[in-house]
């Protein structure tokens, strides 16, 4: 296959650059370098099947040649850069989305649109099945991602009804592994650079909130499989292995033998509550499930920002 990755420098288009490049495929990677980072692709540079464009796919995306699949990833992501960057993250999650489905179509080429747990929001509903739809305050810091991506949810499923463009949306969860941004604020990369420091862990409000931590070959292989089926409506992608922040906090204190402990901060804006999939869907649809334990996976993460933090 000849695919185009839409932030294919960031933390998850790199792996997927990795994925299909491995099994054959060529992949052209556009990216602007507003989150993401010319290290994540630097090892591919002079791969026979790679190509960069450095692009803003806000902007008219040309691309010679054809294309059988289009995979939108660019955006940032963490709650640290939508914040950051607000009318960059509407603007890709709108008007990026748009010059995104419409290069598919011209191509006839697939679309995958990475969408989010965040078109969630707050949720009312636990686990979240991707027939909820959604406690999303439109107006709070988190709307502007929020927001962008349920309209590139919109969207996508308006190029598929309106031009037969061929069409798959995943809702991915809390993802980490090698190249998540240290600085971006999340909170894998957050404990794990704290920890690793020497320093106490930072946990916002009384920690009580809950997350569940997706490793990054699973979420690849996931959407990997998303587009090789037939399935047109979301699919959710993540670990249902869901914990508190505070229970997470210690297991990272525990792991890394960091005795500084965890110091309590005010907590974001409309950060949800609790968070964690159904993914009954993809194991249905996709034969899907999570493989890697969190052990495992954080055992790859802290080695990776151990070595970042030598440097
Ligand atoms: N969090 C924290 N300390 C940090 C960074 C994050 O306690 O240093 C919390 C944050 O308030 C949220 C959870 O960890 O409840 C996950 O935050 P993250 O920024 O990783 O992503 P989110 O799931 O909110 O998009």
């Amino acid at each position: 296959m000849r695919i185009l990755i839409t932030g294919g420098a960031g933390f998850i288009g790199s792996h997927l650059c990795d994925h299909f490049l491995a099994r054959g495929d060529e992949v052209i990677a556009m990216d602007n370098f507003l989150t993401g980072s010319p290290d994540n692709i630097a090892h591919l540079q002079k791969h026979p099947r790679f190509k960069f464009i450095r692009q803003d796919v806000t902007e008219f995306i040309r691309v010679d040649g054809y294309l059988d699949a289009v995979l939108h990833f660019a955006s940032p992501a963490s709650p640290r850069s939508y914040i950051a960057y607000p009318i960059q993250t509407l603007k890709v999650g709108a008007l990026g989305t748009h010059k995104a489905c419409g290069l598919a179509r011209g191509k006839g080429a697939r679309f995958l649109l990475a969408s989010t747990s965040e078109v969630y929001g707050d949720p009312l509903v636990h686990p979240q099945r991707e027939d909820y739809w959604g406690n999303v305050n439109p107006i709070g810091p988190r709307g502007v991602y929020d927001e962008a991506k349920r309209f590139a949810e919109a969207m996508t499923l308006a190029y598929r009804r309106a031009h037969n463009v061929d069409t798959r949306i995943v809702r991915i969860f809390n993802t980490y592994g090698p190249r998540n941004a240290l600085d971006d604020g999340r909170v894998v990369p957050n404990f794990v650079a704290q920890a690793l420091r020497g320093e106490p862990l930072t946990v916002h409000g009384d920690g009580a909130q809950t997350r569940s931590f997706t490793y990054v070959s699973d979420l690849v292989d996931g959407i990997a499989r998303l587009l090789a089926s037939s399935e047109a409506e979301p699919v959710n992608i993540g670990n249902p292995n869901e914990m508190t922040i505070l229970t997470f906090a210690e297991k990272i204190n525990a792991i890394t033998g960091n005795s500084a402990g965890i110091i309590y901060q005010p907590r974001g804006v409309d950060d949800p509550n609790r968070r964690c999939p159904d993914i009954s869907k993809a194991r249905r649809v996709l034969g899907w499930e999570p493989k890697v334990s969190l052990d495992a996976g954080l055992e790859e993460t802290i080695a990776y920002f151990a070595a970042k933090l030598k440097k």
